[in-house]
């Protein structure tokens, strides 16, 4: 397995995974071309994408779906009933244009077999993902308002995850955004805070995991090393400085984190 991000933040979201030369794309935040021209960039193009998955219905996940799906009618799009309605409401597609699953169903596409589990975030139907392909689990939770126990736990399933680190909550206060936007950040259903993306890798982080990119900073209301400085010494109070901590950026992808695969039982 491998994963890579093309983009992360709030101007605009889309995740790969890859197995066995497959890759599944988590959110299409981004232009058709773009994501195609960042693809490119890490080595890939776009006919090598077999599905869609979607967390949630914000533009910053969907912004690029419509003309995605025109220009590759074959991928499959896959998201939660209510997630599809609310995206083809949004878009010019239809809900007959997706598959669907009840949250919490395990499903397969490709070599990748997905679980989706809620996530608490102003979205219609907001969820996260545990992914399996080549005996890796990866971890994907951006938009998370408040850092559950049940999300955590899913957490520590995983050899590499990515997950939200979105603001430092003095930055928010400080920042010049209006009251609600404040309100609206800080919330139990807005965007997950440094010092709780931290507290979720303390608690939750286990030996097996290897690679952590951190997900979906602000970048009016976070620093990099804030981000970092908070999640290394979460790692570090648990024993794990030896886990690879990168942090995603808004303009240009990620390194690509590469899984070891686990020799068949025979
Ligand atoms: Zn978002
Ligand atoms: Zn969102």
């Amino acid at each position: 397995m491998k994963v890579f991000s093309l983009a992360s933040g709030s101007k605009g979201n889309a995740y790969c995974v890859e197995s066995q030369g497959v890759l599944l794309l988590i959110d299409c935040g981004l232009s058709c071309r773009e994501l195609i021209h960042r693809l490119g960039s890490a080595g890939y193009d776009a006919e090598s994408i077999a599905a869609v998955v979607f967390t949630h219905d914000h533009s910053d996940h969907i912004a690029g779906v419509e003309s995605f799906h025109r220009r590759y009618p074959m991928v499959e799009l896959n998201a939660t009933m209510i997630t599809a309605e609310a995206i083809a409401q949004r878009s010019g597609l239809t809900i007959e244009d997706f598959y669907t699953f009840e949250i919490g169903q395990e499903f397969a596409t490709g070599p990748f077999l997905l679980e989706s589990f809620g996530v608490p975030h102003d979205a219609a139907d907001p969820v996260g993902y545990v992914v399996r392909a080549d005996g890796c689990t990866y971890f994907h939770g951006t938009d998370i308002g408040t850092p559950l126990e049940s999300i955590g736990r899913q957490l520590s399933r995983a050899d590499v995850a990515v997950l939200e680190s979105n603001h430092d909550p003095v930055m928010v206060c400080n920042s010049p955004r209006p009251e609600s936007t404040k309100r609206r950040i800080l919330g139990a259903r807005g965007h997950l805070a440094n010092d709780e993306c931290a507290q979720l890798v303390r608690r939750f982080a286990s030996q097996k995991l290897k690679h952590l990119f951190l997900a979906h900073l602000s970048q009016q209301c976070n620093t990099p090393e804030l981000a970092e400085k908070a999640a290394r010494s979460a790692l570090a109070e648990i024993g794990r400085s030896d886990v690879a901590l990168e942090i995603l950026l808004q303009d240009k992808p990620s390194s690509v984190f590469c899984g070891v695969m686990q020799p068949q039982i025979v």
